[in-house]
């Protein structure tokens, strides 16, 4: 028990002790995890997206540990030495920094084989600062091209994502805004998406509710679900819906959850959506939270993502005037009222 009880505070010491800077600063793009269940082992790293050779900086100033090339596993692999002495491992690289790639062609010289394995003396070993450019991403080793990357103390991987406070002062991002129009209490049309950078009004006899499709960047390039999203009339919060974290890898059914039939075919940012509002309306039940009905005025639409970014589109809104006001108002405007857009039919439910 003292035991595990020690090794935890070292490696909450060494998560929290030092911040290191992202190696790979052209991405951040995830496309494996740390602690992956693969084919034979667990993923000891994250894999980054790196389609075409790019460059990988120094985490901290430190020093070369180990050389490794080993063409059925990690390929050509860097062992760097930070300056907490935990050891960033970069693994599938095309190559060196120049004065590196020298010395190590010169051990496969020396040694006569393509693989090489060697370590370097912490007093002679090659030095660099923090930011400085170590290696070049590649496709060495398994798997195409990508940058795995580890971070051990020792023999025990960290998940390397625990090194860095995410910093995402991105906001959602509202893909399209498209309202769905009631009639005696059933949904049956959605219009196309409002052209939001042109000041949509939208009108209508009926009670209308609006679908957000959206994404939240984040810091990592995931393109996750945003934390929640929010209706407003006139600044009365009417409804919100809060979403839990779903992994792009997630189960297919999270994928079902969030998908309207009619976009499953296109791209995946389209799939982090809000299945909103409720469809399955009975005839004669009370509209459930966020259609809107005799309002005039503005509906704002926000999401927000888990770091308090937000982003909101206005849209000036009549909608499901009562019948009272409706009688004199409705038939005399009945013509002026109109859903904004092109209304096409759907199949709900
Ligand atoms: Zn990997």
């Amino acid at each position: 028990m003292a035991r595990v009880l020690i090794f935890l505070l070292i490696c909450a010491a060494r998560v929290l002790a030092v911040e290191y800077l992202w190696p790979l600063p052209d991405s951040r793009t995830l496309t494996g995890g740390h602690a992956d269940s693969r084919m034979d082992h667990f993923h000891g790293g994250v894999d980054l997206r790196a389609r075409t050779p790019l460059r990988v900086i120094a985490p901290t100033d430190g020093w070369i540990e180990r050389i490794g090339i080993n063409p059925p596993g990690y390929g050509r692999t860097l062992y760097f030495r930070m300056s907490d002495g935990n050891t960033a491992t970069f693994g599938h690289l095309s190559r060196y920094e120049p004065a590196l790639q020298e010395t190590v062609r010169d051990s496969q010289l020396v040694i006569g084989t393509y693989r090489v394995d060697f370590t370097f003396d912490s007093t002679d070993a090659p030095r660099y600062k923090a930011g400085e450019t170590i290696c070049f991403t590649g496709s060495s080793g398994r798997g195409p091209a990508h940058l795995h990357f580890e971070v051990r103390t020792g023999a025990v991987q960290h998940d390397p994502l625990a090194f860095y406070k995410p910093k995402d002062f991105d906001k959602p991002v509202i893909v399209g805004v498209r309202w769905i129009k009631l009639s005696d209490y059933i949904p049956t049309a959605i219009g196309n998406d409002l052209v939001l950078s042109a000041s949509p009004r939208v009108k209508s006899l009926e009670p209308i509710a609006f679908m957000v499709r959206t994404f939240d960047p984040g810091p990592w390039g995931r393109n996750a679900v945003p934390f929640a999203v929010r209706v407003y009339e006139n600044e009365r919060l009417i409804f919100e819906d809060q979403c839990s974290e779903i992994d792009l890898l997630g189960p297919s059914n999270i994928y079902e959850k969030l998908v309207y039939p009619e976009f499953k075919n296109n791209d995946r940012d389209v799939r982090r959506l809000f299945e909103w509002p409720d469809r399955n309306l009975a005839v004669d039940d009370d509209l459930p939270l966020g259609w809107i009905e005799d309002f005039v005025g503005v509906v704002r639409i926000e999401v927000e993502d888990r770091n308090g970014n937000s982003e909101s589109v206005r849209i000036p809104v009549e909608a499901g005037l009562p019948k009272s006001a409706c009688a004199k108002r409705c038939r005399a405007n009945l013509n002026g009222y109109a859903l904004t857009g092109d209304e096409v039919s759907l199949k709900l439910g």
